[in-house]
């Protein structure tokens, strides 16, 4: 269990400072914008019959799953000043609480 409290401190690129920021947990599958390269790619050659090549197997990542007992928490940061968000990856955990300080 890992603690991350609800406002932290920290570099705001629109600022150019330090200021304090709303923390959220981001659920995956939301970073970035709309689809990369290799999924555009993917979704492409999966239409149809017969056999897809590279892409009638399944992702590596998704075979090697159990190997992993934790995952890479994202946190959505919201500066307080100028209401601008970013993603920012925290560490490796198993569960993440969110604790709201003061
Ligand atoms: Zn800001």
């Amino acid at each position: 269990m890992v603690k991350i409290p609800a406002k932290m401190r920290t570099y705001c690129k629109k600022c150019n400072k330090h200021t304090t920021q709303t923390v959220r947990q981001e659920k995956g599958g939301r970073r970035g914008s709309g689809l990369v390269k290799g999924t555009r790619r993917a979704k492409r050659h999966k239409r149809g019959s017969g056999n897809k090549g590279k892409y009638s197997k399944k992702a590596v990542s998704q075979l090697k799953m159990a190997s992993k007992t934790s995952a890479k928490v994202d946190l959505r940061l919201t500066c307080d000043e100028c209401k601008a968000t970013w993603v920012r990856t925290y560490a490796r955990a198993r569960s993440v609480e969110i604790v709201k300080t003061g």
